[in-house]
């Protein structure tokens, strides 16, 4: 398998784009690599400039629940651009979507849209902050919200009071609002809520993790955050930008049975195109403006494409919830063939999944914190990811994305990927 094309165009993008990219991940540095530049894709297959096409399992990091290029998303489209794709005025389908959303998951009894998950965690957490007026937020180590400043902040070493920037230009000054606790362990928010309870605005989760692998919040976890924040009148925000419309048609808040106060979707909702939406009880909804005095605007909010490919999917998601447990049949399979597969290689594997979401480690011990994830040896992931590539499967380049598989995945593509699996861990072992 050759990547001439690819290389090339990757001097090229890095010369006008920092590394190459307008995201890092889609820059390969953790696997070794330069980035992989797309051609097309339809269904489970994306090709590459270099004409080689892979079994995709990236699926534009979550949106493509259906596959790519589907034309059930995609219908009505260019009737869209017939009618003109911007008005900055409100549409009718606007109200649809949020109606939709808001029958899909009730906890969304008012919906703002925006464009992009960013954007729905920035806007949830000022909200949060504007209701309770108070400043501080508490959010979990290996948990990822988007880049909002806030939210850019993990624990520093031991002190509960100290967590430090994990990016440069985060001033010490934002991230002292922000407070770190460790995931599925109670007893780290319990002692945040001792120390600074009446100032905390806000609880922010991934309440089934997906940006450090999948990892699941446990229930009684979960439970213990929905109670603490209510004692407190804390809000509890779920960020479901990806388990939303993805673990199933209520998201996580309908797997836990546990109404969040406020969430925060993405990904799935814009069915490929750029969106984000934020939503929540709507007492609280009401404090957004122009109805209250908690100010978030958008130029191209609830734009109108953007708009119709989300309405187009998430109705049809709606309609054909079978979806769900096809997705979760398909993701057992997948689980237990690369279970299977690591048995007769020397690399220690653990698989993870979440109905239809699941990740895998490279490590022998169980994975249910984020201490247990960083157990995983990348430098083994990487030999790995290079030697699936090179037999047509695109994983995530990174240890710490979950596969996202979609309804066009085949049983095909599922043979071929654990087949691919067995020898990939032996050359990767050897
Ligand atoms: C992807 C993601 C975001 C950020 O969404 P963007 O559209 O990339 O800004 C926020 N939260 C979670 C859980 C995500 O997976």
């Amino acid at each position: 398998m050759k990547f001439d094309r690819s290389e090339e165009l990757f001097e090229r993008a890095e010369k006008v784009m920092p590394g190459g990219v307008n995201s890092p991940v889609r820059a390969f540095k953790s696997v070794e690599m330069t980035a992989l530049f797309a051609k097309s894709a339809s269904g489970s297959k994306i090709t590459d400039e270099d004409g080689n096409v892979y079994i995709d399992y990236i699926s534009s990091w979550g949106p493509l629940i259906l596959g790519h290029a589907n034309p059930e998303v995609h219908k009505g489209v260019m009737d869209v651009f017939e009618g003109g794709i911007s008005y900055g005025l409100s549409t009718k389908k606007e109200i649809e979507l949020a109606e939709l959303i808001s029958s899909m998951y009730p906890a969304a009894q008012m919906v703002r849209m925006v464009n992009s998950g960013t954007e729905a965690t920035m806007s949830a957490i000022r909200l949060a902050r504007g209701y309770t007026e108070r400043s501080k937020i508490l959010k979990f180590e290996g948990c990822y919200h988007g880049h909002f400043d806030g939210l850019l902040v993990k624990s520093g070493s031991g002190a509960l009071t100290f967590n430090i920037p994990t990016s440069k230009g985060v001033t010490e000054d934002i991230a002292k609002d922000t407070l770190v606790a460790t995931y599925n362990d109670f007893k780290s928010v319990e002692k945040c809520f001792e120390e600074f309870g009446p100032e905390i605005a806000g609880v922010i989760i991934e309440p089934v993790a997906g940006n450090m692998g999948v990892v699941e919040g446990e229930r009684e976890f979960i439970s213990a955050l929905r109670k603490i924040t209510r004692e407190n009148g804390t809000l509890l925000i779920f960020d479901e930008v990806i388990t939303g419309f993805r673990l199933g048609l209520d998201g996580a808040a309908g797997y836990y049975g546990i109404e969040p106060d406020l969430v925060c979707f993405g990904k799935v909702i814009g069915g490929g195109l750029p969106v984000g939406a934020y939503g929540g009880k709507r007492e609280i909804m009401s404090e957004v403006a122009p109805l209250g005095d908690v100010y978030q605007a958008g130029t191209l909010s609830g734009n109108p494409l953007a708009v119709h490919l989300g309405l187009n999917l998430l109705s049809y998601l709606n309609r054909n919830p079978q979806i769900y447990s096809q997705l979760e049949d398909r993701a057992i399979r997948l689980e237990e063939g690369l279970v299977e597969g690591a048995k007769s290689g020397k690399i220690p594997v653990t698989v993870n999944r979440v109905k239809g979401m699941l990740s895998m480690f490279m490590t022998d011990s169980p994975v249910t914190t984020f201490a247990q994830v960083m157990t995983s040896d990348t430098k083994i992931y990487a030999r790995y990811f290079k030697k699936m590539l090179s037999q047509g499967i695109l994983f995530p380049p990174s240890q710490y994305e979950g596969l996202f598989l979609s309804a066009a995945h085949t049983d095909e593509d599922l043979n071929l990927t654990i087949k691919a699996n067995v020898n990939a861990l032996r050359l990767a072992g050897e």
